[in-house]
């Protein structure tokens, strides 16, 4: 019978053919005896079936893992800002029920006969994506994040084996094909570990793009999920680090975490002192502000990356780029090879989230509480919780 199973689903996936498409009912495929077989797996998540809707308790179908995939018990889950988003539809586009959840550690509770990296029992984590096209440029470069068809996003996107939508990391288990799969390092506190998975990857990636090391002038702009560990990884990378921040009560905090000097953003004497001397600016802050005055203080050929998401347009002027041949550049996570390098370099140096620890149950209320930006640094779901 597994035989079977493993035969059809190669089949299936070779011909992208969804014989029974179902996000409720448990997927069936024909076999040739005249009978049916499952090729899916009922499993038990926290999710919304619409936009208004609180999360809540559902049964969402998960495939059976082919020969190249791992089956993971989901162990703890990091609550990003991107789970409130899609799963209110901010970003226009959620596909219902979501269930969100990217930032995921758990443990190896089956592997498919061809997977290599992985034994059942061993710690992996998952990040933003469980695919991509695997043929372009990008793809074949390591950058499955820029995929030219579209990553396949761990939550939200068309899973190309069942033709439904993904499921994020709310949820018991998760079947991804181990290609995107990293491993844990093993010093590290797994539920601690779990927001590197798209904090640490989002900021680490820009850091290691523009060749942050020593003797290099480094800002970060905004303390919170994305922030907070773009500090402690350009100061571990051994750049000197400049925390900028709106709010006085941040400065001990940032210093905490490695922060050489802290500027209060409001404050013009302060942010004068840093005109034209920073060689990158990391700006992690997702609300409206005034990009021309962090621009400024770039050296000349410096660049400031955007990670955070403000939802309008920032106006940029010209001549906060043109005098000093600056460059305002974007970046989105990275790909599975630098993810696991973070990780790696995360173990090396002993770097973890600062996390604030909840049960699934707490998740409407962890949502209302980042919408204040009250939790520092992020919020991990126990997801030991939802056998409750
Ligand atoms: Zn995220
Ligand atoms: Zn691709």
């Amino acid at each position: 019978m597994v035989i079977v199973t493993v035969h059809i689903v190669e089949w299936f996936q070779t011909h992208n053919f969804a014989i029974i498409k179902s996000n409720i009912m448990e997927s069936k495929i024909a076999t040739a005896e005249g009978g049916t077989i499952a090729i899916t797996k009922q499993v038990r998540a926290f999710g919304t079936a619409a936009p208004a809707g609180p999360l809540k308790q559902l049964n969402i179908q998960r495939r059976k893992p082919t020969p190249h995939d791992v089956e993971i018990e989901i162990l703890f889950c990091g609550v990003c800002h991107s789970d409130l988003h899609t799963a209110r539809n901010e970003w226009h586009g959620t596909i219902y029920p979501c269930v969100p959840g990217h930032e995921i550690v758990g443990k190896i509770v089956n592997a498919g006969s061809h997977v290599k990296k992985f034994k059942v029992g061993d710690f992996a984590a998952v990040g933003c994506m469980v695919d991509s096209c695997r043929e372009c440029e990008y793809c074949k470069e390591g950058l499955e994040q820029y995929c030219e068809e579209g990553m396949t996003g761990t939550y939200n996107s068309t899973d190309p084996h069942l033709g439904i939508q993904t499921y994020g990391g709310y949820s018991e288990s998760i079947v991804v094909d181990e290609v995107f799969v990293l491993k844990v390092p093993e010093n590290l506190d797994l539920a601690s570990t779990a927001p590197l998975l798209c904090a640490g990857i989002t900021t680490y990636s820009p850091l290691r793009h523009w060749n942050i090391g020593p003797g290099k002038r480094v800002g970060i702009v905004g303390i919170g999920g994305l922030g907070h560990m773009g500090v402690k990884l350009a100061k571990a990378m051994g750049a000197e680090v400049i925390v900028f921040t709106t709010s006085p009560s941040k400065i001990e905090d940032a210093k905490r975490l490695g922060a050489d000097h802290v500027v209060l953003s409001k404050d013009k004497d302060q942010m004068q002192r840093y005109s034209g001397r920073l060689h990158f600016v990391l700006d992690a802050v997702s609300a409206e502000h005034d990009i021309n005055a962090y621009l400024k203080l770039l050296k000349v050929d410096g660049t400031l990356a955007l990670v955070g998401a403000p939802e309008h347009p920032l106006p940029v002027a010209a001549f906060s780029l043109i005098p000093k041949r600056r460059s305002f550049a974007g970046s989105m996570i990275g790909g599975i090879a630098e993810t696991q390098e973070m990780l790696d370099f995360c173990g090396k140096h002993n770097i973890v989230a600062d996390i604030e620890m909840i049960n699934i149950q707490q998740i409407n209320e962890a949502y209302e509480r980042l919408l204040k930006g009250d939790v520092k640094y992020r919020f991990v779901i126990d997801m030991a919780s939802l056998k409750k």
